[in-house]
This record gives C-alpha cells, sequence and structure tokens, in this order.
C-alpha cells in the first residue's frame, strides 16, 4: 500500500491508476512490478489526434521500466487498449508514461539520461544495470525533446568551430551561442563543408540569420563564404583563441620536423617531450616545466624560435586602438617572413591576408569575450574523449546536445536526481 501512496505522490497519470504491487522475477532477477489500471468508464487517446475513442480491444500485459528503488528494478505492468477512432483508425491508445515501442518510461529515460551528462555512458549503464543502446535511446529521448521545445529567440552572437573527430579527417562543426548569460551548443553537424553550414543556416531561419550582430570563427574559407552570404549584417570576427590555435599548430609542425632531423642525424632529442612546454603559455607552467624551458631555450633550435615568435605577438592583443596593433603586426610579418620557418610564415600570410576580420575583433572588443569559444571547445573535446564506446557521429552529435545545448527537459513533477 506504501508503494502506491509514494508513486502517487511522485507521478499521477490522468485517467489511470497505480494497482497491486508485488516482487516477481523479471528477466531472471527479481523486480517490483507495480499494475497500472484505466479508472474505470474511461476511453483511451488516440496517439495520433489526441481525441478518446472506443475501446477496439486490450493487448496483452506489457511491462514499462521505472526509476529504480533500492537496487530494485522496478516495473509498470499494463495491458494497453486499442482505440477506435474515426478519424485514424485502429491504434494503440496513448500511454502518458511511455511511447508505445519504448519499454522505458519518460521518467526513467529522464532519469538515466541526467546521470549520463555526470558519468560516462558506460558506467550508467554499469550502474543501473542496463546497455549502453538503452543509455543512447535515453539520452536521445532527452534531446530530441530538448531541441524541439527550446527557445531560439535573442540569439545574435554565434561562434563557428571545427573539431576533430575519430582517428583520421573526420571533423563536426560545431555552431555555439555566444551571447553573455547564455553560451550554448545550438547545432552541430558532420564535416567541415560549405554545405555543412548552410546546413545550420538552414535549419536556423532567414529571421533568425539577420538578426546575427557578430559572428565569430576560424579561417577555413568555406565557413567564410557561407558567413558572408548567410549573416550578411553580423561582424565576422577572427578571435584571438582561432588565431593562437593557428600559431600552436605550426610551433608543433616545426617541432615534427626538428625532431625528425634529430633521429635522422642520430642526434639527441632534446625535444623529447617537449611538446607541452612550448605549447602551453609560460605561466601556465609548473616550476619544474618552467626550468625545463629555461634550459631549452639557451639551445638554438628553430622549435624555440618559433616559440619565441608566437610569446612576442601575445603584445598585440594589449593594443587598444587598432591602428598601432596594425603597425605592430606589419612589423611582426614582415620579420617573421624573413625567417625560414614555414610554418610560422604561413601563419603570417594567413594573418596578413585576413586584417579585415582581425580589424573586427578591435571593432567589437569587450563584446565578444575570447575565452567563450575556447570554454565550449574544450567541453565538447571532453564530452568526446569521455564519450568512449561512441560508434558514430550520430552519437557524439546527441553526446554534444545533451552536454551542451542547455536544452530544456520534459516536464516532471518529481526529480529523482
Ligand atoms: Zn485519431
Amino acid at each position: 500500500m506504501l508503494i502506491k501512496t509514494l508513486l502517487n505522490k511522485v507521478e499521477r497519470f490522468k485517467s489511470f491508476v497505480y494497482g497491486s504491487a508485488r516482487l516477481m522475477a523479471v528477466n531472471g532477477e527479481e523486480a517490483l512490478v507495480i499494475d497500472i489500471k484505466p479508472r474505470s468508464n474511461s476511453k483511451p487517446v488516440c496517439p495520433e489526434c489526441g481525441k478518446r475513442g472506443k475501446t477496439y480491444d486490450t493487448q496483452p500485459a506489457r511491462l514499462f521500466e521505472y526509476v529504480p528503488v533500492w537496487a530494485f528494478k522496478v516495473f509498470f505492468q499494463y495491458s494497453p487498449r486499442r482505440v477506435l477512432c474515426p478519424v485514424c483508425g485502429i491504434r494503440v491508445e496513448e500511454m502518458p508514461w511511455g511511447f508505445g515501442k519504448e519499454h522505458m518510461t519518460f521518467s526513467y529515460q529522464v532519469y538515466l539520461a541526467r546521470w549520463a551528462r555526470r558519468l560516462s555512458w558506460k558506467e550508467t549503464a554499469t550502474i543501473f544495470k542496463t546497455s549502453w543502446d538503452s543509455i543512447f535511446r535515453a539520452v536521445q529521448f532527452v534531446v530530441d525533446y530538448g531541441l524541439a521545445n527550446r527557445n531560439l529567440d535573442g540569439v545574435t552572437e554565434i561562434g563557428v568551430d571545427e573539431i576533430a573527430v575519430f582517428k583520421g579527417h573526420k571533423y563536426l562543426t560545431l555552431v555555439y551561442q555566444l551571447n553573455a548569460g547564455a553560451r550554448r551548443l545550438l547545432w552541430c553537424g558532420p564535416d567541415r563543408r560549405i554545405k555543412t553550414l548552410l546546413r545550420f543556416f538552414w535549419e536556423f531561419g532567414k529571421e533568425r540569420s539577420a538578426m546575427l550582430k557578430y559572428v565569430c570563427s576560424d579561417m577555413w574559407a568555406p565557413y567564410l563564404k557561407v558567413l558572408a552570404k548567410k549573416a550578411p549584417n553580423a561582424l565576422n570576427i577572427l578571435d584571438r583563441f582561432h588565431i593562437m590555435r593557428k600559431f600552436n599548430e605550426a610551433i608543433d609542425e616545426v617541432r615534427r620536423n626538428e625532431v625528425k632531423l634529430f633521429k635522422a642525424a642520430n642526434q639527441e632529442n632534446v625535444l623529447e617531450k617537449g611538446r607541452w612546454l612550448i605549447l602551453k603559455r609560460p605561466e601556465n607552467l609548473s616550476e619544474k616545466q618552467t626550468s625545463r624551458l629555461q634550459d631549452l631555450l639557451k639551445l638554438n633550435l628553430s622549435s624555440i624560435k618559433a616559440y619565441l615568435m608566437r610569446e612576442d605577438f601575445q603584445q598585440f592583443w594589449n593594443y587598444q586602438r587598432y591602428d598601432f596593433a596594425d603597425r605592430f603586426l606589419e612589423n611582426w610579418v614582415t620579420r617573421t617572413l624573413q625567417t625560414d620557418l614555414e610554418p610560422m610564415k604561413k601563419v603570417a600570410r594567413m594573418l596578413r591576408n585576413h586584417k579585415p576580420m582581425i580589424h573586427n575583433w578591435f571593432k567589437a572588443k569587450g563584446r565578444l569575450s575570447s575565452g567563450a569559444v575556447e570554454g565550449l571547445n574544450l567541453k565538447a573535446k571532453l564530452t568526446i574523449r569521455k564519450a568512449y564506446g561512441f560508434r558514430s557521429i550520430k552519437c557524439l552529435q546527441v553526446a554534444l546536445y545533451h552536454t551542451l545545448g542547455e536544452l530544456p527537459e520534459p516536464n516532471s513533477i518529481h526529480r529523482f536526481c
């Protein structure tokens, strides 16, 4: 009796009542099974048009998994009626606790999805003695609901980023909302082609796209083309995060080439394990790393030259006025083009070619925090790393929306976790 009282506090279904509860074996395991019955004289609801109709017949009893209690699995047992709908024909009735074909109730799916945001999907599946696929379906249910019910009003600042997924050169394009206080993942789609970003704008809609004021992105040409066309009123900004990422890629390339030369000449590889020393900002190094970096700086290495060039460039971001900044930039580019470090020269040429976008960064200063895209990018990477067992792009998309989308959840009265 107590179980029914508790259940009625947690979740009540209009037109249905809880019946008796008992322990019985389900899939070889003892579980708590609670009957559900329609209220007497209630008519079943057609799932398609939402109208009530006559009962055509009653199907065999089925189990719907609910939120577990004291490590017992919990199931609702119900015999669905078929409704004879004058409009739609014979249909299995709508049940307020779950979809007809899914064996998990809505509440249980929301419950699992909440845990899957905190733990990896694999851990969640193990803890709740369920399959990885069930976790995926639960998260997908919550994400689908969220995407269908989210509010996209007031999006005026977005960032476009790409992220490498899986081994090889597979990419996901991510579009973030960057408005202060409303930072979230708006969209993600496979690849980083013109088509990819066009799909975002198509889904986002013309009216909303016209409201965009700031767009920050990478220098990836397909993105730039689409942004210029589809967000005509937006200032396209090349931001600090994306620029400094290019520097790091260049430094890494110089370092890799140098290591190859060491190997070819049978020289000691002084750069071994040095990757992070030169990629990180000096203020982010530990004491031990700092002293190792000091030793490296004494050597006449290309990697170190590249490193120092990046550190020199950091001043650029401190300028308040663009004309001064521009003079500094020109100077830096000229000096860099005189070196023999091809990857760094590539960065220099790229900066020179994208000056208008860099100028926009100064125009928008204070509007867009340079850390916003970086923070979201880190979170996305973490989600992907935590996601061992994600077998497809589709799974990754669902996981990213789930952790970064700030999506609304299906309403429920009781918060289980
Ligand atoms: Zn109907």
